[in-house]
């Protein structure tokens, strides 16, 4: 049974390597991020609520998250293991997700910090080139992470629940970081 929840900047390579490690073990990569843009896609009403926060670095607000994600953690393919990217994403996101997992008698593994410098972030986002990727959002979201995001580092390492990861390494050298993680 793994239960992962992945923390870092954007453009850590959070996605990449939980899609990876989530396939290893045959659980779901629920990707707060992946679910508003499908959303955002097929315009459903979550969807054109979400677009514009999305579009300027904005997080989208609560109210619009926090069912999203009690609802997928509900699922049948979640009861197995999960391993969560992107939430959650400030300190009453965590605050929730404790009710919920304790309300569905769930616990996790651990939170993974992907740690990578600002200015190695930079360069990956500007040539990932997403939508939401250029120099004025992306730095725009990356203060928004140190103000509403970075605070979870010391939230989950305060209670004992933080492993940093050095994600300023080759793709396969994080992966195996994170596999000694989850069979130590
Ligand atoms: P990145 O890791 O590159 O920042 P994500 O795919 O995780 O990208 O998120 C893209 C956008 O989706 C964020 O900038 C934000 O607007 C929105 N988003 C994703 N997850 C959350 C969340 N838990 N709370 C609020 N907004 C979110």
């Amino acid at each position: 049974m793994v239960r992962l929840i992945f923390l870092g900047p954007p453009g850590a390579g959070k996605g990449t390597q939980a899609q990876l490690l989530a396939k290893n073990c045959s659980i779901p990569h629920i990707s707060t991020g992946d679910i508003l843009r499908s959303a955002v896609n097929q315009q459903t009403e979550l969807g054109m609520k979400a677009q514009s926060y999305m579009d300027q670095g904005e997080l989208v607000p609560d109210a619009l998250i926090l069912d999203m994600v009690g609802d997928r953690l509900g699922q049948d393919d979640a009861q197995p293991g999960w391993i969560l990217d992107g939430f959650p994403r400030n300190v009453s996101q965590a605050k929730f997700l404790d009710d919920l997992l304790e309300k569905i008698e769930q616990s996790y593994d651990c939170v993974v910090n992907l740690d990578v410098p600002d200015e190695i972030i930079i360069a990956r986002l500007l040539e990932r080139g997403r939508k939401d990727d250029n120099e004025e959002v992306i730095r725009h979201r990356l203060s928004v992470y140190r103000e509403q995001t970075s605070p979870l580092i010391d939230f989950y390492r305060d209670r004992q629940q933080l492993v940093s990861v050095n994600g300023n390494q080759p793709v396969d050298e994080v992966s195996s970081a994170l596999e000694q993680i989850v069979q130590p």
